[in-house]
């Protein structure tokens, strides 16, 4: 009998499953390699016997478990290691040891050991061990790995035991990871029928945007820092003071010499002489002696020869006597010089975005302008005969112009200058017009709508006409229509028309040639992992973003659901999402409680 097992992760779990001295881990050991051949990255968990040790006697580690740290974590530049001590022998829960797993970096988990659990395994038989079969009592037991000679009882996948390619064939393709082990394969390939994945596509388009940045980073542009907000910074910058500039008090209170303290004790009840009193933005220049105190306010400077305070309600007044009792610290509620920014120190790199706690950092070391990349020029247009304005009847067969705002509500959050086309006809001519004049004025040129493979979709012919497409399809949903090129001097993207697919292709594609091409430098696109909090669902090749809602359970755990109906038109499932799930390609349905990838929105929408 087997113990019910389900997977936590979205990745594959698959287990290795023997009698001891069978070779298991001689087999994980020639087939990790060959896992990695095919592009994937692996994480192994392997059950050991009871009282192993990773580390050995006389290592640092080892002494400090033994003196009975019950976690230790030792890291280097190059690994770590969480040595945990449970408090009472127990059986390793793998459901438990996976959730540690950083899923983010490795495709597929191999598992050792662990042979009563209902988990898919892999049977390692050797004929000379003469150890009876498990796979005729462990239906979960999906190949054996063998030799030539080993009698099956019962229909399974024989593998053979030396033949290492086709195990990890066998692997590859029952766990569903061949798409993602070809696509790594084939780098940067298209795949077939022009149609790019969406890594792909992506570095596609920022090796092109690469290719323009050198003329775009010269220009910039010498602002005051309430005008900075969300600019990209042009120039290093280094703190020329402290920051505090003195050493001064963090609260109204009493300051004084803490050996002066000291020196009183033991007595309960230790007495100051009143001297004088400092406010904010005052000096006292005289030395505070020996069972001396100033009384002092938030943000003075303190006084020569006194390095503690008490707060005021901490302590009495009699006449011209302070009292204090009860313990004191050496140095408490005071705020060191330098002690934010230490003078010389960088304080940010160019390429950093201007938010508003840096804006006022910059105030606090007396930067009053700061040079930032000149913001990025972007011209849209929408295309489309049916399109028309929001501020005009609604014709018969007609619909509003929504792509235009929506974008235009983007680049503003990218703190681009919009320069705005209208909406374009139909026609070659119309959109040859409009792609010349965008190329013209702007650095980066969107277009949406009008890229499909309809009777009246022209951008696709008329980019031709005037630079040269990249590619014009990619494998995801909504949004496979996406045409990328490059024209005289901008780089144009032709979003689809769809509202909600022409955000994501915005969000995913344009989003990050903008940043690079605006000066920004190291920004990655965030993602959070979060448990679905429902069944979802994909179609096999091709990466899926479905609009999503995220928040806290009452766990304190993410979780994500779907927002509505997700067609690519439908806008207001968009508005009520704060977050993209993302599916890869290869996984067509994610169970609720499993893992999924959210690409969170907050900034952007
Ligand atoms: P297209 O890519 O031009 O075939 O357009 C796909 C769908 O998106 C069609 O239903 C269009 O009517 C719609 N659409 C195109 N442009 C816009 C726009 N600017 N705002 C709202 N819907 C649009
Ligand atoms: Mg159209």
């Amino acid at each position: 009998m087997t113990e019910p097992f389900i997977n936590p992760l979205p990745i594959p779990v698959i287990g290795f499953a023997a009698y001891s001295g069978s070779g298991k881990t001689t087999l994980l050991c020639q087939l990790i390699p060959e896992l990695q051949r095919w592009g994937l990255n692996v994480a192994v968990i392997k059950h050991a016997h009871h009282n192993f040790d990773i580390d050995k006697p006389g290592k640092d580690s080892f002494l400090l478990r033994q003196a009975g740290a019950q976690q230790v974590l030792i890291a280097s530049a190059k690994r770590y290691a969480h040595l945990y001590e449970y408090a009472q022998q127990h059986s390793p829960q793998l459901d438990q040891l996976l959730s540690r797993i950083d899923v983010s970096s490795v495709d597929i988990v191999l598992v050792e050991g662990f042979k009563q659990l209902g988990i898919e395994k892999i049977e390692v038989h050797r004929q000379e061990n003469e150890v009876p079969l498990l796979c005729e009592q462990d239906d979960n037991v999906i190949a054996i790995a063998c030799c030539d000679k080993t009698p099956l009882t019962r229909k399974i996948v024989r593998l053979n035991l030396d033949d290492i390619p086709s195990i990890c064939q066998f692997i590859v393709e029952h766990t569903g990871l061949t798409h993602k082990a070809q696509s790594r394969a084939l780098s940067c390939s298209p795949l077939p029928d022009n149609t790019y994945d969406v890594e792909q596509a992506i570095s596609h388009i920022m090796a092109n945007v690469n290719n323009t940045l050198v003329k775009r980073r010269e220009v910039t542009e010498y602002l005051r820092i309430e005008q900075s907000f969300n600019r990209v910074l042009a120039n290093d910058i280094f703190a020329p003071i402290d920051v505090p500039q003195n050493t001064n008090s963090a609260m109204d209170g009493y300051a004084f010499a803490y050996q002066s303290w000291r020196s009183q004790l033991p007595s309960d009840d230790v007495e100051f002489d009143l001297i004088a009193q400092v406010l904010a933005g005052q000096q006292y220049s005289a030395i505070v002696g020996k069972h001396q105190t100033v009384s002092i306010m938030t943000g003075a400077k303190m006084p020569a020869g006194t390095d503690t305070v008490v707060a005021k309600e901490r302590a009495k007044v009699k006449g011209s006597k302070v009292i204090i009792s009860g313990d004191v610290c050496c140095g408490q509620n005071v705020r060191q010089a330098g002690e934010d920014i230490e003078k010389g120190r960088l304080l940010f790199s160019s390429g950093e975005r201007i938010t508003a706690a840096k804006m006022g950092l910059l105030a606090s070391i007396g930067q009053a302008q700061v040079d930032v990349h000149r913001a990025l020029r972007v011209a849209i247009f929408s295309t489309g005969d049916e399109v028309c304005l929001p501020d005009t009847p609604l014709e018969a067969a007609s619909i509003y112009d929504a792509n235009r705002y929506s974008l235009t509500g983007l680049l503003k959050q990218l703190h681009c200058e919009v320069i705005d086309l209208g909406i374009v006809k139909d026609s070659q001519q119309s959109l040859i017009t409009a792609l010349t004049q965008a190329d013209a004025k702007a650095d980066i040129v969107i277009s949406t709508g009008g890229v499909s493979v309809g009777d009246a979709d022209y951008i696709k012919s008329s980019l031709e006409q005037l630079g040269h497409i990249e590619f014009w399809r990619v494998a995801m949903r909504p949004g496979r229509p996406l045409a990328f090129g490059v024209l005289k001097s901008a780089l144009f993207f032709g979003l689809p028309g769809n509202p909600v697919a022409a955000m994501i292709c915005f969000i995913l594609f344009v989003q990050p040639a903008i940043r690079t091409l605006a000066g920004e430098s190291n920004w990655q696109q965030m993602t959070l992992w979060a448990r679905a909090g429902e069944t979802l669902r994909s179609r096999k090749s091709r990466d899926e973003y479905l609009r999503g809602y995220y928040q806290d359970d009452q766990h304190g755990q993410l979780v994500v659901r779907k927002t509505g109906p997700q067609g690519s038109g439908i806008l207001s499932s968009m508005v009520a999402a704060n977050c993209l799930i993302h599916l890869p390609y290869d996984q067509q349905e994610v169970h609720q409680g499993q893992l999924v990838k959210i690409i969170p929105l907050n900034d952007l929408l």
